[in-house]
């Protein structure tokens, strides 16, 4: 009988039957074969009704449908099971077997798309990646950064903060901005806290052309979209106090007269021209009321600097 460790059993003909005539190329090739055939066989075997289906049967991985609702916005049906399937590939034309095992690790760990199916070889595949290695900046970038942006669909497990994590320390700048991206749409307690901290350490360290600086504006970008109203205080002292954060404007600005009102009396204390010459910005496109806001210009327009009265045209 058949089962479960087939893939182990085939391995072990590899190295158990070694008949001295024949090559390891030769061995591989009979290795291949095999497989290919028995993927013919079971997907005949798949198209039959399904009580003429022995189950478990090698070749076949169940499918954790849960898993893949999560990355899987699809109106088709979800597959129950994944069976080695045979293809052609696209690069050296040969006939190649696409094992359950692959496909389950591609739709459940990689989070490949469920209409997505294997179109090159391993030994291709492995080609084509050398060759993209060797062109940073080309297909990889790109694959990366969509894998990213597709981890933002979903809510976040362990898997993807591992994969987010080292995407933020890639050795390519789109990638880790992307990264930052997804973290501003999982928007959750552990995001904002990572994007939080990015923006601090960018702070600290901001120099222009540094990765740090680069960070900074894609991470104040991000948390535009996902702050909560608890960290309004928290943005207002970014925003006012770094120039490159005009993003953090947007949830600052739905701030009504009651927030702005002693910001505006603690800043005119402060009297930093820089920080008091941003503040207009802010206050005209907050929903406080016209009196409010004429009051506020007043204010503004008595300011000694030039540069502060300025700002409130
Ligand atoms: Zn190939």
């Amino acid at each position: 009988m058949v089962a479960l460790g087939d893939a182990q059993d085939e391995r072990g003909d590899e190295t158990r039957a070694k008949p001295v005539s024949k090559s390891g190329k030769q061995r591989r090739e009979e290795i291949k074969r095999k497989r290919l055939e028995r993927a013919q066989r079971l997907q005949e075997r798949l198209r039959a009704p399904s009580h003429a289906r022995a189950w478990p049967d090698a070749g076949i991985e169940p499918a954790d449908r849960e898993l893949l609702a999560r990355y899987n916005n699809t109106y088709g049906a979800l597959p129950e099971y994944y069976a080695d399937r045979p293809f052609v590939c696209r690069d050296c034309g040969e006939e190649h077997v696409w094992t359950a095992k692959q496909q389950k690790w591609w739709y459940e760990v990689a989070h490949g798309h469920i209409d997505s199916t294997a179109v090159r070889c391993t030994s291709c595949r492995r080609k084509r990646r050398a060759a993209s290695d060797a062109h940073p900046g080309g297909r990889l970038v790109s694959e990366l950064c969509a894998r990213m942006r597709a981890l933002g669909d979903a809510a976040p497990d362990a898997a993807a903060w591992d994969e987010i994590e080292r995407a933020l320390s890639s050795k390519w700048w789109g990638v880790r901005v992307t990264a930052i991206a997804t973290l501003g749409c999982w928007g959750d307690a552990r995001a904002l806290a990572r994007l939080k901290d990015i923006v601090e350490t960018g702070l600290v360290s901001d120099r222009w052309g540094d990765w740090a600086h680069e960070a900074l504006k894609a991470a104040t970008k991000a948390l535009a979209e996902c702050l909560p109203e608890s960290e309004t205080s928290w943005a207002l002292e970014v925003w006012l106090g770094f120039r490159y954060a005009g993003d953090l404007i947007r949830p600052l600005s739905r701030q009504p007269a009651s927030f702005w009102d002693p910001v505006v009396t603690r800043e005119w204390r402060r009297n930093d021209a820089d920080r008091l010459q941003r503040l207009p910005w802010a206050l005209s496109r907050s929903p406080a009321s016209q009196a409010c806001q004429q009051q506020w210009r007043t204010l503004f327009m008595g300011h000694p600097l030039a540069r502060v009265r300025q700002a409130v045209e």
